[in-house]
């Protein structure tokens, strides 16, 4: 039966292939096949992390602490008891033997099998019983998971397949890239989320919000994801696929035509120059980025760095990244941004989450907390600073004393640096984001102490609206065109322009065709975005003509009713 399902369109593009369900415990699992001389490797690695588990579980029996309470030793021993039965231990590894499939897949599948037979007893205890078959399980999968190196190889499946997630954190997204899913389906996820900004950079159609797209979906089902529309059609007849693959055809041959325009100079009808950049996650998304003719790196987001390994990158790795990017796009800018970890992006194996991690130990703020971390940072970006353009950009500043801080930090390694006889550019520019309302409404600051300043609306919306990016729940409130966000963005540009001051938008919006205009409108003559984007946002600007739509931005600016506004966009838009 063919049906269809909604959610948040974040990344375009059509997609037509097979589903594939990850798992539903916290741990999402991916199925991979495997070649024959390799089963045996894995049989072994699945008894290795039952092995540990087991260890683990009995020595917690061991080590009881006083306060447990009695119960502990019972639930303890039934946890045993699950881990040892046969229906898990030797059903995952005669699968792995007989389907070719990974541990952590054969592990998920038995499991999932149990779970339903528990979920089938009439028996409340005994049905209660399927969280503890999880809990063993989900106890395995992070063994296995913690095998440093165990990279699991590129399917071999001949149709594509449609990635179906409860939810996906960008780190996992990040290790899923060379897993060739031709699009990206979650039940969770705003449209800002990192999960969505990252399923962008991977250029896969990708729809998040879905509610509930796992139950409705089913393993290996047909889908057709149309990333532009948020539209997942499930089980699509001849008619539909047919339909949807020429779409696929025209879009392709659309984006083929955009690629004239590559060299092309990015300037309005009125002959007004405009600098469209590029916002990377890693040095690997350079070649996209000189692909589509970006004017340079608007933000690298090298938190992304940091996630998805057990160690930290240290000074020289840190400084390889970083040469690699600024020696690629030689003499046009780089803009770094120093690490804007937590809230959505943690360091694996943080332990500390806090209750609202958002307005917690963030970006800038963890960075003056823990100055050794960001020292070794610092150093390796002057360090690396003769070999191109750089920049450096701050995350998450909300004022005076945290610019101060910062500023005196980087003086403190500039200096460091001089006394070792290590070499580095003296002028780099410093540069701060305008992502907390608090910094917008006290720019004066900002444009005083930085030498350049990049508007995040990703974050700016999030905190000015009070509104969770990653929280699909209140993904209908995030809005780029509440009258609130339209003054703090016409406010920022402007107060930066007349301090003379550089100031760019690096946040989605900058990327989005319907809002190209309408920044433009209030002065705004640098955007960065993901590299995707560039070519047809350059070709927004060749067809605007600055004079024109002066009056109808500064209409919008005026209007508070959101149909009016949307209507004057529309116009503004059309013309
Ligand atoms: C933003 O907040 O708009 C931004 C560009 O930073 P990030 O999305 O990485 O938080
Ligand atoms: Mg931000």
């Amino acid at each position: 039966m063919t049906f269809t399902i909604h959610g948040l369109p974040v990344s375009n593009g059509i997609a037509i292939g097979h589903a594939h369900l990850v798992s539903h415990t916290s741990l999402e699992v991916v199925h991979y096949v495997l070649p024959k001389n390799l089963l045996a490797e894995e049989v072994s690695r699945l008894e290795k992390a039952l092995k540990t588990t087991h260890a683990e579980l009995s020595a917690l029996r061991e080590n009881r602490p006083q306060q447990a309470a009695a119960e502990f030793d019972a639930f303890l021993d039934l946890h045993l008891m699950i881990l040892s039965d046969e229906h898990i231990s030797h059903a995952a590894r005669d699968m792995i033997q007989h389907e070719h499939c990974n541990a952590e897949w054969a592990l998920k599948t038995q499991m999932d099998t149990l779970v339903a037979q528990f979920e089938a007893f009439d028996d409340a205890y005994l049905r209660e019983r399927k969280t503890d078959v999880i809990q063993v399980v989900e106890r395995v999968l992070k063994v296995l998971s913690g095998h440093p190196g165990h990279v699991p190889p590129t399917p071999q499946h001949d149709i594509e397949m449609v990635l179906v997630a409860h939810d996906v954190s960008p780190a996992d997204l990040i290790q899923l890239t060379p897993h060739q899913f031709c699009a990206i389906l979650t039940d969770l996820g705003g449209a800002t989320s990192h999960t969505a900004i990252v399923a962008r950079g991977l250029n896969k159609p990708c729809v998040v919000g879905l509610h509930n797209a796992r139950e409705l979906i089913k393993d290996r089902d047909m889908l057709i994801v149309d990333g532009e529309q948020g539209v997942v059609i499930i089980n699509p007849d001849k008619n539909l696929l047919a339909e949807y693959k020429l779409r696929q055809a025209e879009l392709a041959l659309e984006k083929q035509k955009l690629k004239r325009l590559r060299t092309a100079r990015a300037t309005t009808l009125d002959g007004t120059r405009i600098e469209l950049q590029a916002n990377i996650e890693l040095p690997s998304d350079l070649p996209q980025v000189l692909e589509n003719g970006a004017a340079g790196v608007g933000l690298f987001r090298s938190e992304f760095l940091f996630l998805n390994r057990d160690d930290l990158p240290d000074e020289e790795e840190q400084f390889i990244a970083y040469r690699t990017v600024l020696e690629g796009m030689g003499d046009l800018p780089v803009t770094i941004r120093t690490y804007d970890l937590g809230a959505d992006k943690q360091l694996k194996g943080a332990t500390r989450v806090a209750s609202n991690p958002a307005l917690g130990l963030r970006a800038i703020r963890l960075c003056l907390a823990e100055p050794q971390l960001f020292r070794v940072q610092l150093r390796a970006l002057f360090r690396a600073s003769i070999y191109g353009n750089l920049k450096i950009l701050v995350p998450m500043l909300s004022g005076a004393s945290e610019i101060i801080q910062t500023l005196h930090i980087i003086e403190s390694v500039k200096q460091e640096l001089a006394a070792q006889g290590v070499e580095y550019k003296a002028d780099v520019p410093i540069g701060g984001m305008i992502e907390i309302p608090a910094a917008a409404l006290a720019l004066n600051v900002f444009v005083k102490k930085l030498d350049f300043l990049s508007i995040g609306t990703n974050d700016l919306i999030q905190y000015t609206l009070a509104i969770d990016r990653t929280d699909e729940e209140v993904a209908h409130l995030y809005d780029p065109l509440h009258p609130a966000i339209l003054q703090l963005l016409s406010q920022v540009i402007s107060g930066a322009n007349k301090a003379n001051v550089p100031v760019s938008v690096c946040g989605e919006m900058a990327g989005e065709l319907a809002y190209t205009r309408l920044l433009l409108g209030f002065g705004l003559r640098q955007f960065s975005m993901h590299p995707a984007q560039l070519l047809a946002s350059k070709q927004r600007v060749l067809t605007t003509s600055l004079t024109e739509i002066s009056a109808l931005t500064q209409k919008i600016l005026r209007a508070d009713d959101p149909i009016k506004i949307r209507e004057l966009l529309d116009r503004l838009n059309a013309a």
